[in-house]
């Protein structure tokens, strides 16, 4: 196993990062640097810039908008995406629904969805949570009937991310309610502007809207819009997840803000010196540096793994848990340098014109906080993942 970068991927390294430094959008950079919200635009404007340059889907196959790159050059890139504190590419179109389309779709789909989605053009929301089915996903009730060339959908989902903004959504729905639970879902892509459905925002602990429901009241969906065979849904929804899971390590996001927190504490007086030097929380800081180090270097093998012609298995799932939990301590720790200043909804008042905050370095701390409280939840909680290496991975 070589963990070592070659000359050539170093050099790459570098393409990516001018290229990054010189085609960043400026005013999306202003944004972020002054804490304001990010509109839907800033996030396409970026995916735009990335479909034009042909880098907007690097795993994907060649001939639907690919680079091509090994797993190590995208491994380089996604690091230096995190490095450089880029908006994220949203995933459901890239990551998840277009490798579902191009692996099970029809040519006719390929044609119509896939250049929309490497281009930037098209925002996707996931349906699959229901109230009562998220970890138990294959319980989900969510109807479509068969009336002629249509299915008529009723039913509601949950917990749908960024629905606000979507063009699209890809839906998993029960197409034969008397068939083994896993037998009877069909997946549907259902465009949002259908009469019937209704997106209503729910509103996080952190005081912002990323989460929805979706209500489905008879919606009119025509059987063309059905990726593969009926019932037969529940293929493309496990191809997805596994998706879903590969690369939430974000060990390169975690480093950027374990290196923030390093200059957070620099700056938080203690004693006669500051923060960075009082023993226990040192002590902490470098726990979290070495679990962090020793994640990287599992990722770094699986990687040398797939490397070598190996495909990703279940253990994708320890990257998600060790990857989820590394990223909340950080954030735990951040919380506790900046104590009493980390107040909710600091970022919500100035936005609401607050002339001034008691302390600026805590500005968002908080709320990032609470908000991460959500990675050991979604794409399939950590007790699912951990049942998963159980069984797969331990044989228990
Ligand atoms: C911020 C956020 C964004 C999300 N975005 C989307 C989205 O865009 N689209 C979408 O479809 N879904 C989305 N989800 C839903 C997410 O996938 C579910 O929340 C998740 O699968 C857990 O399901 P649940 O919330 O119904 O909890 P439940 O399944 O009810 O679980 C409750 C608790 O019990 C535990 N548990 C359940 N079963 C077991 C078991 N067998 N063994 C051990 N422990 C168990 C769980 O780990 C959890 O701690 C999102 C969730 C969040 C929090």
């Amino acid at each position: 196993m070589h963990l070592d970068f070659t000359a050539e991927e170093l050099g790459f390294r570098e393409q990516v990062r001018a290229f990054i430094a010189r085609e960043y959008p400026a005013d999306v950079r202003a944004k972020q640097e002054a804490g304001e919200e990010l509109l839907k635009q800033d996030f396409l404007e970026w995916h735009q810039i990335l479909g034009r340059q042909g880098w907007s889907v690097p795993a994907w196959p060649v001939e639907y908008g690919g680079t091509g790159w090994t797993p190590t050059q995208r491994y380089i890139w996604g690091e230096e995406l995190a490095l450089a504190d880029t908006v994220p590419i949203i995933a459901f179109s890239t990551g998840l629904v277009g490798p579902v389309i191009y692996t099970f779709g029809t040519p006719e789909q390929k044609a119509r969805f896939l250049p929309d989605i490497v281009a930037g053009h098209t925002w996707w929301c996931q349906g699959y949570s229901e109230p009562g089915a998220g970890s138990d996903l294959a319980g989900l009730q969510t109807r479509a009937v068969r009336d002629g060339d249509h299915y008529v959908v009723n039913g509601q989902k949950t917990w749908t991310t960024l629905a606000q903004h979507a063009d699209w959504g890809f839906f998993l729905v029960r197409t034969d309610a008397t068939a083994r639970k896993q037998a009877g879902i069909s997946f549907l892509l259902i465009d949002m502007k259908s009469p019937g459905v209704t997106v209503r925002p729910i509103i996080t602990l952190d005081g912002t809207h990323e989460v929805n429901e979706v209500w489905l009241e008879n919606v009119r969906v025509p059987v063309e819009n059905r990726v593969y065979e009926e019932n037969k849904g529940w293929t493309c929804a496990k191809m997805l997840l596994a998706h879903e899971r590969s690369g939430i390590a974000n060990v390169a996001r975690s480093k950027v803000a374990l290196r923030e927190l390093r200059q957070l504490a620099a700056q938080v007086g203690e004693g006669s010196g500051t923060l960075a030097d009082e023993p226990v929380f040192r002590r902490k800081l470098t726990e979290l540096e070495v679990d962090l180090l020793a994640l990287e270097h599992t990722e770094l093998r699986m990687l040398a793994a797939e490397n070598a012609g190996k495909a990703p298995g279940v253990e994708v799932s320890m990257l998600k848990i060790r990857g989820t939990e590394v990223a909340q301590r950080i954030n735990e720790l951040s919380l506790e340098a900046v104590g009493s200043h980390g107040a909710l909804r600091v970022r919500r008042a100035l936005a609401y014109g607050a002339a001034a905050v008691a302390w600026p370095p805590a500005i968002g701390v908080a709320d990032t906080y609470f908000n991460m409280r959500k990675t050991s939840i979604f794409g399939g909680s950590n007790e699912i993942q951990r049942n998963i290496l159980a069984k797969a991975v331990l044989g228990l």
